[in-house]
């Protein structure tokens, strides 16, 4: 697939801002106007509100979209809405809403995102994809997929992080890495990073922000309100416009990359240290793994369950208080020893169901 992008480049990055919800007339048109001289490259505001619980706010509906022509009409600013069905797409057409995103709990559909294309098909109409709100990064691709096969080049992917259980710093969970895999295999394929649901909070946007722009994506969507607090939606990850303008005034763009010869060496020399190290652990994996598979013969000896729930508990726990005298974030640390508990089952699987 090869890809336009949704506006013509000036080389600054993307940045889409608006309020989750298009609430009232006067609260979207204020907010549009309060960014207008915030160099913003699209004005955000959802009208069909996809709602995890029944009973919250399900947005405004079609008469929320003249409020998005009267935002065009007054700042110049392109406008964008969701879209989650052919006939929100048929309605933003007749509306002209410039670029239509298609949110997470959409993208996991395939039958909704098809409806979407096929409603697509023939129009020239940019759209912005979010991630799924499961880590799936197929079915991501597979989206953006049907969008170019119903003809849309003008693309773009949005990370929005991923649905998670239990206390966490995030809403979403990033999973930067995912984004990082999408921007390696389509390299033409701008992707934002909507920082707003992937902290679901105020006090670590800038910071997530900041990490956005150090892993280079393309830009930013930001939720902006004129009364964060009494948002109908999303309130707590709302910011108001000067504290936008705070923040993206705040942020700093790093280089890719320099020629300076000392820097050029001293890169060198820490790569390659890295690179022996990360020989080093793999080694010293395979050689933990080893003694787990010893442990699985003699469980299959004795017939005695992989599982250990007791010995887990006491590891994890041991590692935890390991991490917190390193400089290892907590969340590092037990992603790092889920997976190598996951491989050792699985490895001792292997063995305790061999013949
Ligand atoms: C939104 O952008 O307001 C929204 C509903 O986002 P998501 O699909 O990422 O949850
Ligand atoms: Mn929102």
């Amino acid at each position: 697939m090869q890809f336009k992008p949704i506006f013509e480049s000036d080389g600054r990055p993307v940045l889409i801002a608006g309020p989750c919800s298009a609430e009232t007339e006067e609260q979207v048109v204020s907010t549009a106007h309060a960014l207008k001289s915030q160099h913003i490259s699209l004005f955000r505001a959802g009208v069909w509100k996809p709602r995890t619980r029944p009973g919250a706010f399900e947005g405004v509906g079609t008469p929320g979209l003249a409020w998005l022509e009267r935002v065009r009409r007054e700042t110049g600013l392109p406008v964008t809405t969701e879209v989650a069905t052919a006939q929100h797409v048929q309605d933003c057409l007749r509306h002209h809403i410039d670029v239509l995103w298609i949110g997470a709990r959409t993208t996991v559909n395939p039958f909704s995102v098809q409806e979407i294309a096929d409603a697509l098909a023939g129009t020239d109409t940019p759209v912005i994809v979010k991630n799924p709100v499961n880590p799936d990064y197929k079915l991501w691709i597979g989206a953006i997929e049907r969008l170019y096969k119903a003809g849309i080049r003008r693309i773009a992917a949005i990370h929005r992080g991923f649905s998670t259980y239990g206390d966490c710093k995030y809403r979403n969970l990033p999973r930067w890495q995912m984004a990082i895999d999408l921007m390696q295999e389509f390299p033409d394929l701008e992707v934002i990073c909507d920082v707003s649901h992937i902290c679901g909070r105020r006090d670590i946007l800038a910071e997530t922000a900041q990490k956005a722009y150090d892993l280079h994506f393309d830009g930013l969507m930001v939720e902006v309100h004129p009364d964060p607090d009494n948002a109908w939606s999303d309130a707590a990850q709302q910011i108001t416009p000067p504290q936008f303008s705070q923040m993206i005034a705040a942020l700093k763009r790093r280089q890719i990359s320099s020629d300076d010869p000392s820097y050029l060496a001293s890169m060198d020399s820490l790569r390659r240290q890295i690179d022996e190290l990360d020989e080093e652990i793999i080694q010293m994996i395979a050689r933990r793994m080893k003694l787990v598979r010893d442990i699985g013969h003699a469980k299959k000896d004795k017939n005695i369950a992989i599982y250990q729930p007791e010995r887990w508990r006491a590891l994890a726990e041991a590692c935890r208080q390991r991490a917190e005298k390193s400089e290892l974030s907590h969340e590092f640390v037990a992603l790092f020893l889920e997976a190598i508990h996951q491989e050792g089952i699985s490895q001792q699987e292997k063995i305790i169901n061999q013949n």
